[in-house]
């Protein structure tokens, strides 16, 4: 794949990370209960929704090359699958999507 599909692919899931983490910020904090975030997988036009709560986001989030996809969303060769929880993935970037995904972190 080259680079600019590359780069492109990386704001794409960056911007998706962007919306969820204010999603997240619209919470009560300690509030559990499940609610929407969006799949942040690299498809082109993927808006699905995954259910988790906003403590199990946070615990995703505190790593800068995580990502929740749906299953079936994940970029084998790209990323590998570090968690599976019911109805979602937990999805770490490797090599240079990870660099990539720490260099668009937000809260960097
Ligand atoms: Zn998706």
């Amino acid at each position: 794949m080259d680079d600019e599909i590359e780069r492109r692919i990386a704001a794409n899931e960056a911007r998706f990370r962007e919306v969820n983490e204010a999603i997240a910020r619209g919470q009560w904090p300690g509030e559990e209960d499940a609610v929407g975030f969006l799949c942040e997988c690299a498809q082109l036009g993927c808006n699905r929704l995954i259910e988790l709560t906003s403590p199990e986001y946070e615990g995703v989030r505190a790593h800068s090359r995580r990502f929740v996809v749906l299953p079936g969303h994940e970029r084998v060769g790209t990323e590998m699958i570090v968690e599976t929880r019911p109805g979602y993935l937990v999805v770490e970037k490797i090599d240079e999507a990870g660099e990539a995904a720490e260099g668009a972190d937000p809260r960097e």
